[in-house]
């Protein structure tokens, strides 16, 4: 049993069974929705999903995407695509408590990715912030 939240923690829930299929995806939709430029996904089964607490806000998308986020703090949650991905639930996995035992498997849709993201070992590292 996995359980996760938003950042402002009214939005929790909860993933039972066994976790399977989860990756990074590069798409262009996922890029703007988040922000950012990938989102790791970990795709169960609907019934494998609870919703503990909290209201989501939900937004549709192109091409039957159905993306639903926490309405106070902003915090990308769920995907689901009745049309691409019939009874599954897409969760943000970064969005679960214990994400950092959680390492994707695979990158997907890598066709969009933005072309400076295969070179990220490339970039200078720093533990914070670098000096002056
Ligand atoms: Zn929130
Ligand atoms: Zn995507």
């Amino acid at each position: 049993m996995h359980q996760g939240g938003c950042q402002c923690g009214k939005v929790r829930y909860e993933v039972s069974g066994e976790l399977v299929h989860h990756a990074l995806c590069h798409c262009g939709d996922c890029r703007l929705s988040a922000g950012a430029p990938m989102v790791a996904w970990l795709a169960v089964q609907e019934s494998q999903l609870t919703l503990l607490s909290g209201e989501l806000s939900t937004y549709e998308g192109k091409n039957g995407a159905v993306r639903q986020f926490c309405p106070i703090c902003g915090t990308g949650l769920f995907y689901r695509n009745a049309v691409v991905l019939p009874g599954i639930a897409d969760i943000q996995s970064v969005t679960l408590d214990d994400t950092a035992q959680l390492a994707p498997a695979a990158h997907i849709q890598c066709a969009e990715r933005l072309p400076w993201m295969g070179k990220l070992d490339e970039m200078p590292e720093f533990e914070r912030f670098p000096e002056g």
